[in-house]
């Protein structure tokens, strides 16, 4: 320790100057100096400039002289010649930066272009902005993208209708009279699309990013270098946009469906339902996933006869089986016909419907219906925006993107859609944090992909986050799987959707929260509490001390998080207590999953 003390003192003392100052700067120069090699070594390696990380090393290293110099002392020869070298190479790297910026078409105008105007260019525009860049956001159709105009927007606000409307035939339930309201179509879809322009224009219309600064222009955007993008409008006019960063957020369009015959009729896709004028009276779903199964129930309890076409086992493959086995015989009660492990074979118009044969289960069927429609997924839109020029890579999926949203160009981050990694609105807000974090603060944020949660709005809700029971089955994890009915919780029970279950899949023993599942009224809003303790650590135990107010459905997340505490209160636990306490009452062994 005294070593130390005599090395850092006669550091400056050596000079006659104050030596704790000069010994602060020195030292504290140091790690800057670590962290310049690292950056010199790094750009060595990627062959990029080294003047930059050269220049930064040299300052740091001369950091504690240039005290000398600022008062005066005794300051060494090589010091004037090292800053003499430094200023130089700052003049030559700026008029090299300077030339090559006139050479390829002057400074950038942009910080930040962000391509594609939805939930993701949406957020990624905002936060840049907020941030201090000068941002410009191009959108070739309407902001707000698919989920405003053809997503969760309009196909909320039909589930909406189509519950209500369900709800009056099944009013009984509620000691009131069943009554079939009729079902004017042409009201219903410009309620869905009057719903939809007011959500447009409270969040999405161009003046509100205008007001925070964001440049907004309307056109297709394309890759003509790798810092200039070519915006061509409606019109046919074209103009060049330099920037130093590119977030790409194009988003995805449905993935069209290859069958014989297809070519001879007209379908639907989540791109034109929400357009139709009336509903068709006979309607066949291909496409058994979260769009489809929605779509299914809405139009269904709108009176429209429907059937659901899977090829696969199970509606929603990427959800529990056990629930989705629950939603798809709801879906079955209430007269949806749905078909699984079925391949549509041929599709041929028959007079003004269209007729699809289909092979299920070794035997084929046919279906005549009014409309068709396709929803077996989705395609990101990659077409036409010249990636290659900008060095960056993409596959059928999407853009390639690491976990920090960077492709494989330094300067050119993708979110959302676009990259094929989750088709979801909150992934894409939440990629084009991490997107507009690393590119503003240059702190390496990146995709949480283990806390993500999502739901399909069916009646009752699918919802489900972290890892799936499955999973954790094949990674050999020790968990326990917690349930919880719907029927126990009298918030539901009073409301009249006691359908469905909570499952928690926690570790053995601490009662973390490895994943979690939940099928049943609000079950989208009931998994943001699991959510939230999942990536914050909550435990059950610490769940379950949480007071959560009665009669509500999240007490339902309380009650199964009770049920860690059953599982450790043992006979021979209680044996102790009556031993140590003097209890006598009789003892008997809990059931974890019993309800207390
Ligand atoms: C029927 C349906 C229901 C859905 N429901 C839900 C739900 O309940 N919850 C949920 O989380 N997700 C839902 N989704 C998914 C959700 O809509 C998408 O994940 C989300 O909108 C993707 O956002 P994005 O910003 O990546 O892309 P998009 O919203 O598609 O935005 C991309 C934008 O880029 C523009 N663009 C494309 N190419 C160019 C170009 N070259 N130049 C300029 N602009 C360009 C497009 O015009 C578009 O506006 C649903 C989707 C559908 C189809």
């Amino acid at each position: 320790m005294e070593t130390i003390r005599e090395w850092f003192f006669g550091l400056g003392a050596k000079y006659g100057v104050n030596p704790l100052i000069f010994g602060a700067i020195y030292v504290g120069a140091i790690p800057l100096f670590t962290l310049s090699i690292g950056w010199l070594i790094r750009n060595m390696r990627a062959k990029k400039p080294l003047a930059l990380p050269l220049l930064s090393g040299a300052t740091c290293f001369v950091s504690a002289y240039v005290y000398l110099i600022v008062v005066g002392r005794h300051v060494p020869a090589w010091v004037y010649v090292v800053l003499a070298a430094v200023v130089v190479g700052g003049i030559v790297s700026t008029a090299r930066r300077v030339s090559r910026g006139v050479a390829a078409g002057g400074e950038p105008e942009f910080d930040v272009v962000v391509i594609g105007g939805g939930a993701a260019g949406l957020t990624a525009a905002g936060i840049v902005a907020s941030l201090g860049a000068k941002t410009l956001l191009v959108e070739g159709e309407k902001l707000g993208g698919d989920c405003t105009w053809t997503g969760c927007i309009p196909s909320k606000t039909l589930l909406k209708a189509a519950k209500v409307a369900h709800e009056r035939r099944h009013a009984s339930r509620y000691g009131l009279a069943d009554a079939d309201p009729p079902i004017d179509s042409h009201a219903l879809m410009t309620h869905v699309r009057e719903v939809r322009r007011g959500v447009y224009e409270h969040a999405d219309a161009p003046p509100i990013f205008e007001a925070m600064g964001i440049d907004v222009r309307a056109g297709r955007a394309r890759f003509v270098d790798p810092h200039t993008i070519a915006i061509t409008r409606a019109s046919g006019a074209e103009e060049r946009v330099r920037a130093r960063f590119f977030i790409v957020a194009t988003g995805g369009r449905p993935q069209p469906v290859k069958i014989a015959g297809i070519e001879e009729v007209s379908y639907l896709t989540s791109e034109s339902i929400f357009e139709l004028e009336e509903l068709p009276k006979r309607l066949i779903v291909l496409g058994g996933g979260p769009i489809g199964c929605e779509i299914a129930q809405a139009l269904s309890r709108l009176e429209v006869e429907t059937t659901l076409v899977q090829r696969g086992r199970h509606l929603l493959p990427k959800d529990d089986p056990e629930l989705s086995g629950m939603l798809l015989r709801q879906l079955e009660a209430e007269g949806v016909d749905v078909v699984v492990e079925a391949e549509a074979k041929r599709v041929a118009k028959d007079g003004d419907a269209i007729r699809i044969t289909l092979a299920a289960k070794g035997a084929e069927r046919t279906i005549v219906a009014d409309a068709l429609l396709v929803a077996i997924g989705r395609r990101p839109n990659v077409e036409g925006l010249d990636l290659e020029k900008a060095g960056v890579s993409f596959e059928e999926k999407g853009i390639v993107v690491d976990d920090r949203c960077r492709t494989s160009a330094r300067h050119v981050f993708a979110c959302g859609d676009v990259t094929g990694r989750y088709q979801l609105t909150h992934m894409s807000e939440h990629m084009a944090k991490v997107a507009a974090t690393n590119i503003m603060l240059k702190l390496p944020s990146r995709i949480d992909t283990r806390h993500v949660p999502w739901c399909t709005f069916t009646d009752p809700e699918l919802a489900h986050v972290g890892t799936s029971e499955a999973d954790l089955r094949s990674s050999g994890a020790t968990f326990d799987v917690y349930r919880f009915p719907y029927a126990k919780i009298d918030r539901a029970v009073t409301d009249g959707s006691a359908r469905g279950v909570l499952k928690v899949f926690a570790k053995r023993g601490s009662g973390k929260i490895l994943g979690a599942t939940i099928l049943g009224e609000s079950a989208g809003d009931l998994i943001c509490e699991l959510a939230v303790a999942m990536r914050n650590g909550v435990t059950l135990r610490r769940l379950a001390d949480t007071i959560h107010p009665y009669p509500t459905l999240g007490l339902g997340v309380r009650r199964l998080a009770d049920q860690w505490y059953v599982g450790k209160r043992s006979r021979r636990f209680v044996r102790v207590l009556q031993f140590l306490f003097g209890f006598r009452g009789p003892t008997r062994e809990f059931t974890r999953g019993e309800i207390v």
